[in-house]
């Protein structure tokens, strides 16, 4: 278990530019998909960008888990939901927002596969480059010696609320202080204000 791993922040402008890389690439390849899978929960918001870029009507999910909370894998990936619908006959594009062990991309190729269609793909907007499965598209490449648990637009506030917690049982007044020097996150004062307001209310 990583306690505190460096992380990196990724914008909605990050993601915008990943999304177009990816997306250009797929253009390049000329594998014009007809249906896009994307993974509950990190592929998503990627797999909605990429259907928006390419034209693709047909959005489907499939659920793979595996990393519990933030940056503590809890076991081998398993796929808990198939496809969520039928990809016979088509060309599919799966998508997750990123590969670190590469498990859940891996899976769930071999689970599209079993549709039938006539192609399956997959893309990533990160790529780790210890993953043992390597995407077919993917934004941006991370060497494996410069780990970081990327913060996504779509995880932040889950990411700071297990993270803030962790911190705080170790060291209660100065969770800024070692989010920042731990895991090289620089949260603004008023996010931690507005998280506590938020778990008073869940
Ligand atoms: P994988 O280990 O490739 O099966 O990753 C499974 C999922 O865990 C990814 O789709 C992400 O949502 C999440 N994840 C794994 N590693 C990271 C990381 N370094 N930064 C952010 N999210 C991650």
């Amino acid at each position: 278990m990583v306690d505190f791993p460096r992380c990196r922040v990724a914008t909605w402008a990050d993601i915008d530019q990943l999304a177009d890389r990816v997306a250009e690439q797929v253009l390049a390849a000329g594998l014009r998909p007809e249906t896009i899978v994307g993974l509950t929960r990190g592929g998503w918001v990627p797999a909605r960008l990429l259907a928006d870029r390419l034209g693709v009507k047909r959005v489907y999910s499939l659920r793979a888990q595996h990393w519990g909370v933030t940056a503590t894998p809890s076991g081998r990936a398993e796929v808990t939901e198939g496809v969520s619908g039928p990809v016979e006959g088509q060309r599919v594009l799966i998508v997750d927002d990123i590969t670190d062990t590469g498990e859940s991309l891996e899976l769930a190729l071999a689970r599209v596969r079993d549709g039938r269609p006539t192609r399956a793909e997959t893309a990533a907007l990160f790529h780790i480059t210890h993953s043992k499965f390597t995407p077919n598209y993917f934004g941006e490449e991370i060497p494996k010696e410069s780990w970081v648990w990327v913060v996504f637009p779509w995880n932040y506030w889950e990411d700071l609320a297990s993270l803030a917690e962790r911190a705080r049982s170790v060291a209660p007044e100065g969770v800024r202080t070692l989010l920042r020097e731990r895991c090289g996150w620089d949260v603004p004062p008023e996010h931690l204000a507005r998280l506590a307001t938020w778990a008073e209310r869940h």
